[in-house]
């Protein structure tokens, strides 16, 4: 098979697993950029071929030219962005998969923001609090903030002006608190085939915003307990199908949109809505993550949707080296690395 000329490797964190698991079942050799204290671990999986142990995941680049000779394709998580940072990330020099011009749309809120709404796509409305009057209850983000790490959520001016001071003269926005279902949609776009497919969807469990429900109100009053976003875990969720469309819709519109706005390519492979439902079942678009999601990690067997359109299974981390040995087979590869 062509594809045994081809390697797929990653950085051993994330979504490692499905994607080196996938890559395997798709006939690939599969490598992983580990951490000493993570090798043992890794090596207890049989479907990873190579190893490359480094002190830190930040000293990628001075393994770049090995990796070259073995004729590797990266496949990016978010784990890239989170230890590499998007500049060593546009910089590496390996075939890629992904387009790399939607780091910057990515990575920039208000770039982003303006993405979502010129697809026509609802997003929390956002304050600039200096020259607006803000309803109440608000969340505020670090700008740069990952995971949901700095956050905060206030719900009177008091309170905001109270818990702002421990930001200093840090940049952060300011939009309304959407009470709702958070729902975190996984799609697949295959610019091969123009079809774009939902392939899964999660929760995530954030610590303690998830937990603050388990203590009634009245064992919280007197507490001084804030609600943190910092994502632990994900659950599975299938949405009412009545919604489904609409969710499929907005992925479609995603990609139209990046074409007009970022280049040609776009937006494609794995991408990933994360919304919150209102009771009118309304969708807010909180962000967008241009690449495999760690809440796909319950798929490795495949979804339930991504059940219905492969019957076999079908784990975004397979999808993905799918991808790459058909754009292989004809002659397109060009087509998927950035
Ligand atoms: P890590 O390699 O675990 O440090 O993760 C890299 C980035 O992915 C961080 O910004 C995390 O917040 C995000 N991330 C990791 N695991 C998950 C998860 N299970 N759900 C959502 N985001 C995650
Ligand atoms: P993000 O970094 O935008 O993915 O947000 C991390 C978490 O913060 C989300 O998973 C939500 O739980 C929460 N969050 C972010 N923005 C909002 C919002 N506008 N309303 C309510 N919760 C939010």
């Amino acid at each position: 098979m062509k594809n045994n000329k081809h390697t797929i490797a990653t950085l051993g964190s994330h979504s490692s697993l499905q994607i080196l698991k996938g890559a395997k079942d798709e006939g690939f050799k599969t490598l992983i950029i580990t951490t000493k204290e993570r090798e043992e671990f890794y090596k207890s999986f049989p479907f990873i071929d190579e190893f490359i142990t480094l002190a830190s995941f930040s000293d990628f680049p001075s393994i770049e030219d090995k990796l070259k000779e073995k004729n590797v394709i990266i496949i990016p998580h978010g784990s890239f962005v989170a230890h590499l940072g998007t500049e060593k990330n546009k910089n590496m020099k390996l075939p890629y998969y992904g387009n790399k011009s939607v780091l910057d749309w990515e990575e920039d809120r208000r770039q982003q923001r303006e993405w979502l709404s010129k697809a026509g796509i609802n997003v929390p409305k956002q304050y600039d609090f200096e020259h607006e009057p803000v309803t109440y209850p608000i969340i505020v983000k670090s700008y740069g903030a990952a995971g949901g790490k700095g956050y905060f959520y206030a719900k009177n001016k008091t309170d905001f002006e109270k818990k702002i001071i421990a930001f200093g003269n840090k940049k952060f926005i300011i939009q309304e608190y959407v009470i709702g279902v958070p729902l975190y949609i996984h799609y697949f776009y295959s610019p091969l085939t123009d079809k774009l497919e939902i392939m899964s969807m999660d929760r995530r469990y954030e610590t303690n915003a998830d937990g603050i429900g388990r203590i009634p109100l009245l064992g919280q009053e007197g507490l001084d307990i804030e609600p943190s976003y910092v994502v632990v875990g994900n659950s599975d969720l299938v949405l009412r199908e009545s919604m489904l469309p609409e969710a499929y819709d907005m992925g479609r519109k995603t990609i139209e949109a990046s074409r007009k706005l970022i280049d040609k390519k776009g937006i494609f492979g794995p991408f990933c809505l994360e919304t919150i439902i209102t009771p009118d079942a309304k969708f807010y678009v909180l962000e967008i993550s241009c690449r495999i999601v760690a809440g796909t990690n319950i798929f490795t067997n495949g979804s339930p949707y991504s059940w219905l359109y492969y019957n076999e299974p079908m784990s975004t981390g397979r999808r993905i080296a799918r991808e790459i040995k058909i754009a292989i087979e004809k002659n397109k590869l060009p087509l998927i690395l950035g």
